[in-house]
């Protein structure tokens, strides 16, 4: 057997092992279209049937979750942790409470995240979890208590050196300090460094909450500066309105660039004057509205509803929102107005097919497992914080941040090359993640 065929056979076993699960099968497909040159230099890894491993994830866990509405009534949700692999270090990923979460989001979440964490070069395993639970439009003590009834269950599956949740879409400081109260109180051990994303009150590290769009950001310069280009002056697009898209708006105007639209699940804003950062959060962040809402602070800005935001031309384009937005015709219109970058803040956000038009059309692609590493790395430096009961300052922090998306960005950009698909971040990451995961795994023997 070629090794096409054989990774086509593995593919086809992951198909058939986890039927409807769609955005996994995609997941998986991405990266074993890129691995097959190092499978062919490395035939210990066939050997040891690394590829078969890393697709079935070490342990799935799936449970019940019922909590009382304000009104006294009871509702049950569906909660999940997928503790993809810990060849590397403790199962490491978020937590996303969205309606749409089923088996098939987690782990396709979770097997992304094995590779990014990896890309690191932090002692982090991949899993990743969540629930099917809908935040929008609940009271804070719906949320908490939601979070409280998810804890306890979740707290047997995890610790400070086994498994350490984070946030991801629907989960930020307000769930974690839910969460984490939660595990305090059933466990009765203070143990930080069992969920990141803390509040700086309790344990959080500095930057952790800017640290994926910041990092998506300092990825995108990166990318500019291998061709003699930086952001100054570019006008950009950020899809989502969210943590990620929030702090990568900020990042590009401390940097020079432009952000000129934003987006949430009900359509876009577009002010050519520059998004303003601190109205955005008003809306998004304190006041948890539509973000329709922006216009009536900043009236020279307009709200169009239920369209693509990638329809506003733009030189870099960072897709920030959620997985599959951004198809093969926002591709061709991007590639038409002139947009020379797409760097990935989200997981995934950019389908297949939008991808090979990039590649057709000589849009530059920053894959989202290296693009929006900064957040897990940020959660690792919130660990090793908490490991040595020390907390840094901002600047350092953000330092260390910038240091780690140069060097993520660099490992890629290397192992495209060596492997002969020069500016190729997408094979150079799926490569480079993979072979770090396949060493450790053959060092553990077969577990
Ligand atoms: N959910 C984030 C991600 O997709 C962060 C995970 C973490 O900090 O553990 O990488």
């Amino acid at each position: 057997m070629t090794t096409q065929e054989k990774l086509e056979s593995i593919f086809a076993a992951v198909v058939q092992r986890n039927p409807g699960e769609a955005e996994f099968h995609q997941a998986v497909r991405e990266v074993l279209d890129s691995v097959g040159p190092a499978l062919e230099k490395h035939p210990e890894y066939a050997d040891a049937k690394i590829i078969e491993r890393i697709c079935e994830p070490e342990r799935q866990i799936i449970f019940r979750v019922p909590w009382e509405d304000d009104r006294g009534e009871v509702h049950i949700n569906r909660g999940f942790r997928v503790e993809f692999n810990s060849a590397l270090g403790p199962y490491k990923g978020g937590l996303r409470f969205h309606p749409s979460v089923y088996l098939g989001i987690v782990k396709f979440l979770g097997f992304e995240q094995l590779f990014k964490n990896a890309l690191t070069g932090m002692p982090i395993g991949g899993g990743k979890g969540g629930s099917d639970f809908d935040p929008r439009g609940r009271s804070d003590r719906e949320v908490m208590r939601f979070c409280q009834s998810f804890m306890t269950e979740l707290y047997r599956h995890i610790g400070e050196y086994t498994d350490v949740p984070a946030g991801d879409i629907g989960v930020g400081a307000r769930e974690i300090g839910y969460l984490f109260g939660q595990y305090k109180r059933i466990t009765n051990r203070y143990e930080s460094g069992v969920l990141t994303g803390k509040g700086l009150a309790y344990g959080g590290a500095q930057v952790r909450r800017e640290a994926t769009g910041y990092g998506a950001v300092f990825f995108a310069q990166e990318m500019l500066r291998v061709t003699g280009d930086d952001l100054d002056g570019k006008r950009v697009v950020v899809s989502g309105s969210g943590n990620v898209a929030t702090y990568a708006i900020e990042k590009v105007h401390q940097l020079g660039g432009t952000v000129v639209a934003c987006s949430d699940s009900s359509g876009f804003i577009h002010d050519d004057k520059g998004i303003d950062v601190e109205v955005l959060k008003e809306v998004k962040q304190v006041r948890r509205e539509r973000i329709a809402a922006y216009v009536q602070h900043r009236p020279h800005a307009s709200f169009t509803a239920g369209q693509s935001v990638w329809q506003v031309p733009c030189h870099v384009a960072l897709p920030s929102a959620t997985q599959n937005e951004l198809d093969a015709t926002d591709a061709a219109t991007l590639a038409a107005g002139g947009c020379l970058l797409v760097v990935e803040g989200a997981n995934m956000p950019a389908t297949p097919r939008a991808i090979r038009v990039f590649a057709e059309t000589g849009v530059r692609f920053g894959p989202g497992k290296a693009a929006n590493a900064g957040g897990v790395a940020a959660s690792a430096l919130e660990m090793q914080q908490n490991a040595s009961r020390d907390s840094w300052t901002f600047a350092y922090s953000e330092q260390r941040l910038r240091d780690i998306m140069r060097d993520i960005h660099d490992r890629c950009y290397a192992t495209a090359d060596e492997y002969g698909m020069p500016g190729n971040y997408a094979a150079g990451a799926n490569i480079d993640g993979f072979r770090s995961v396949a060493e450790a795994m053959l060092a553990h023997g077969l577990i």
